[in-house]
């Protein structure tokens, strides 16, 4: 890892932090995902109407990777793909579903699985699509929130919960995912970038 190492000014998130949170994450979605079906002994969530986890492609690879382990239910995973970034570092605020869904979320319970929430404008893109589908509730996790960058309200919205992860101050970062021009997503931990890696 010492040649990554170099192209990174500060560590913000470890690996033992970001492995700890998800862990939490996880055990929260369990909780609630069993309780809202599970009235005193009654038998357990059927996969019928367990979540959908799905996963906002690339970004969230690895931590729905990581996250899907630890959720103890018989949920189904899947992948929506949404390009609003670019290359660059700057939100071009208008994001396209590039590739859509391949199971059927009618009457399902959805989870969205996201890296980081900035603006809101790619979960708002998301939401009018699950909602056009017919999801019965959205849910999302994020690892990752920037409520500073906030342009859309988009914990109001779903009917469903809002799982965050961390608070993330308001720097580019790179890593568990996260990506610059498509590089650093390999990363074990998430951190800023040194200034020269820019150019
Ligand atoms: P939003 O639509 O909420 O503005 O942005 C959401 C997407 O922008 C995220 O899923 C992520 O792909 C990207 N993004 C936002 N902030 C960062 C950041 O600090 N680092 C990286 N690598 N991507 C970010
Ligand atoms: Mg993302
Ligand atoms: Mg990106």
């Amino acid at each position: 890892m010492a040649a990554m190492e170099n192209h990174i000014q500060k560590i913000l998130f470890t690996e033992e932090q970001i492995s700890q949170r998800v862990s939490e994450l996880a055990s929260q979605i369990t909780l609630n995902f069993s309780s809202s079906t599970n009235n005193g002994g009654a038998p357990l969530l059927s996969s019928s109407s367990a979540p959908v986890v799905v996963g906002v492609a690339t970004g969230a690879f690895l931590f729905l990777a990581d996250l899907v382990r630890k959720i103890n239910l018989p949920i189904s995973v899947d992948f929506v793909r949404v390009e609003s970034y670019g290359s660059g570092t700057v939100s071009s605020g208008k994001p396209k579903i590039s590739c859509d869904l391949k199971i059927d979320v009618t009457g399902k319970h959805v989870i969205l699985v996201e890296d980081i929430v900035d603006t809101g404008n790619t979960l708002a893109c998301l939401f009018e699509h699950l909602i056009s589908k017919g999801a019965s509730s959205i849910s999302v996790c994020t690892l990752f929130d920037k409520p500073s960058k906030r342009k859309v309200n988009v914990e109001l919205v779903g009917e469903g919960k809002f799982y965050r992860g961390f608070e993330c101050p308001d720097y580019f970062v790179v890593g568990y995912g996260l990506d610059f021009a498509e590089v650093y997503r390999n990363l074990p931990y998430v951190g800023i970038l040194k200034p020269e890696m820019y150019s």
